[in-house]
């Protein structure tokens, strides 16, 4: 079940922050949706009989403030764009919060980076799939007469 229609992460410097988000969402091979003077959307809206998608928008607000306990989690389709993510937002002002790697604490196969955005939002992309061959099965194989 997808959970989330659409959500809103809000910033007290628009034109600071939109850089960033322009960034990961290419990364992770998302696309704006619209921006206005306050706004900037991305994803794609959900429609009638068609309505499997999420957006975000990002919205100026002199009430932003960042939380630490409070993340958003984008869906990554493989390890590389996890990856590609994390360094897009590295380039664009984020911060790291959490390298690219397995959380084996969550499942075997939680792949996932963290950022904090311009302004301290923390982001997270996720990808829950294996794509690459378990690294213990090929060392035991060479490891073999
Ligand atoms: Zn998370």
């Amino acid at each position: 079940m997808q959970l989330l229609d659409h959500v809103s992460i809000t910033v007290t410097d628009l034109a600071r922050a939109t850089p960033f988000y322009e960034a990961i969402m290419s990364a992770l091979g998302v696309s704006k949706a619209y921006e206005m003077d306050d706004a900037v959307g991305f994803g794609q809206r959900n429609r009638p009989d068609d309505d499997a998608h999420t957006y975000f928008s990002l919205f100026q607000s002199s009430a932003a403030a960042p939380d630490p306990r409070r993340h958003w989690c984008f869906r990554a389709r493989s390890t590389a764009e996890v990856r590609a993510f994390f360094d897009a937002g590295l380039r664009a002002g984020g911060v790291a919060d959490g390298e690219p790697g397995l959380r084996p604490d969550y499942h075997r196969a939680y792949f996932a980076a963290f950022l904090k955005d311009p302004e301290g939002n923390r982001v997270e992309a996720v990808f829950h799939q294996s794509d690459q061959p378990p690294p213990a099965a090929d060392a035991k194989q060479s490891a073999r007469p």
